[in-house]
């Protein structure tokens, strides 16, 4: 039963690990359903946070892992070579060149990937600032959570690293102003800073920022503006590290969102989708900064671990055969359509945003940023559970919808669970609605 577990959690895991579904469930999962300790189906909305892209227990993905598991459970690629971590490499770098000769090095998580970029970064450039974002999110460990924004998952666990400068992201919704409008003056007051302070762009190693924002509240950055970002990291040889971890993999429609915008960083992040739902993540970059780490300065025990290798792989040629970028695409107009109808019904919803499949509602009070709804944003969700749909939210207010369901949902799924989201934002705002 559901709730026996939940007490069992409860009293003995620690409340710091965040509970974002309320009391959600999980015994067993398939494609884009949940099956939870009372025996309730749930479809799927939030894929383990953007995990499931090729579906919960993808066939191909269980045998990889199963298979891999009889062969070869653990060596330490510091200790010996084995082939998975090498042939993954060999996949990730065929399909996400940087520009020339590219290559990685295998994580187990993508706050690991962040980390290992920034130590990569500033042994290549001899420098030790890194530049983020307002909105940021690049993971939970203490230097990924200096890099992070949201003051909510920070409270008390300072201090934090130093030598780290955050500049606004563009946001054509919170600033009211079209995104051409935005792109040059947000550009222009980049690059004054190394002139203004705090940091003198000699000092800065890499600029990291997110293609579209997860966490953050899905805010997609302008093409043009990373366009611009990656002229002005030339100019001042500064590296540019695209974080990947919530974009990659199909999620956008690209094998990675920076496509879009037709950027090349000089490193990159991944992890959430990569490994079908095992832990695995990557760093990939162009092979001359790749090389700059000296050996023994990243890595680690169980990085590339070779079952997590192998579903990895076997996640890669699935996302290949079945063209879940194009079927990401297809999705994402889908609930776009959806949502665009929501918006213009009902005024409580304030922007619809997003990239391929990877698409969110902002929910305000008349449609002002400046007023977030996030009670009716939680009564919203909890009336998806309550009717089968797992949704999650996002967004410093936790006012932002967000859609990361898995690749492989069916448009019988995908229709049901936005009928649902249209219907729960619909009782939530009448129900909370101040008369
Ligand atoms: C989730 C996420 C991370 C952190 O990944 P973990 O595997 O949770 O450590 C980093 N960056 C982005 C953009 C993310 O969405």
């Amino acid at each position: 039963m559901s709730h026996a577990l939940i007490r069992r959690r409860r009293a003995v895991v620690s409340d710091g690990v965040g509970m974002f579904a309320g009391d959600t469930t999980a015994v067993s999962a398939q494609g884009a359903r949940i099956v939870d300790a009372d025996g309730r189906e749930l479809i799927d909305f939030a894929g383990g946070i953007g995990v499931m892209n090729v579906g919960h227990c993808h066939p191909e993905v269980v045998a990889a892992i199963s298979a891999q598991a009889q062969r070869l459970l653990h060596a330490c690629i510091h200790v010996a070579t084995y082939e998975p971590y090498v042939e993954l490499c060999e996949a990730l770098v065929r399909l996400l060149p940087h520009g020339g000769p590219t290559k990685a090095m295998l994580v187990n998580s993508g706050a690991e990937a962040v980390e290992n970029a920034v130590k990569i970064a500033r042994q290549a450039t001899g420098r030790s600032a890194i530049v983020c974002f307002e909105g940021a999110f690049h993971g939970r460990t203490l230097l990924g959570m200096s890099l992070t924004a949201k003051s909510a998952y920070k409270r008390g666990c300072g201090p934090f690293a130093p030598e780290i400068y955050r500049v606004p992201f563009p946001s054509a919704f919170r600033e009211g102003r079209s995104e051409d409008a935005l792109v040059a003056e947000h550009l222009r007051r980049f690059e004054e800073r190394f002139v203004l302070g705090p940091v003198p762009a000699e000092h800065v190693a890499a600029v990291i920022i997110e293609p579209v924002q997860g966490e953050g509240g899905f805010v997609v950055a302008p093409p043009d503006y990373l366009r611009g970002l990656a002229e002005i990291c030339t100019r001042h040889g500064i590296l540019l590290v695209l974080d990947e971890v919530q974009t990659g993999f199909c999620r956008t429609g690209r094998w990675a969102a920076f496509e879009h915008a037709g950027v090349v960083p000089d490193l990159s992040t991944w992890a959430k989708s990569m490994g079908g739902g095992l832990p695995i993540g990557a760093v990939l970059g162009r092979a001359e900064v790749m090389d700059a780490a000296r050996p023994g300065t990243i890595g680690g025990t169980y990085g590339g671990n070779p079952v997590a290798c192998a579903a990895a792989l076997a996640t890669l040629r699935v996302m290949e055969r079945e063209d879940l970028n194009a079927r990401a695409a297809e999705i994402g107009s889908m609930v776009r359509a959806r949502f665009e109808r929501l918006r213009q019904e009902h005024d409580v919803v304030g922007d619809v945003r997003g990239l391929g499949a990877m698409m969110a509602i902002e929910l305000c009070h008349d449609r002002d940023p400046a007023r977030p709804a996030t009670e009716v944003t939680a009564a919203a969700v909890a009336r998806c559970r309550a009717q089968g749909v797992l949704v999650i939210t996002a967004g410093a207010f936790g006012n932002i919808i967000r859609v990361l369901s898995p690749l492989v949902i069916s448009n019988a799924e995908l229709e049901r669970g936005l009928e649902v989201i249209g219907s729960s934002v619909a009782d939530a705002a009448k129900e909370l609605a101040t008369p």
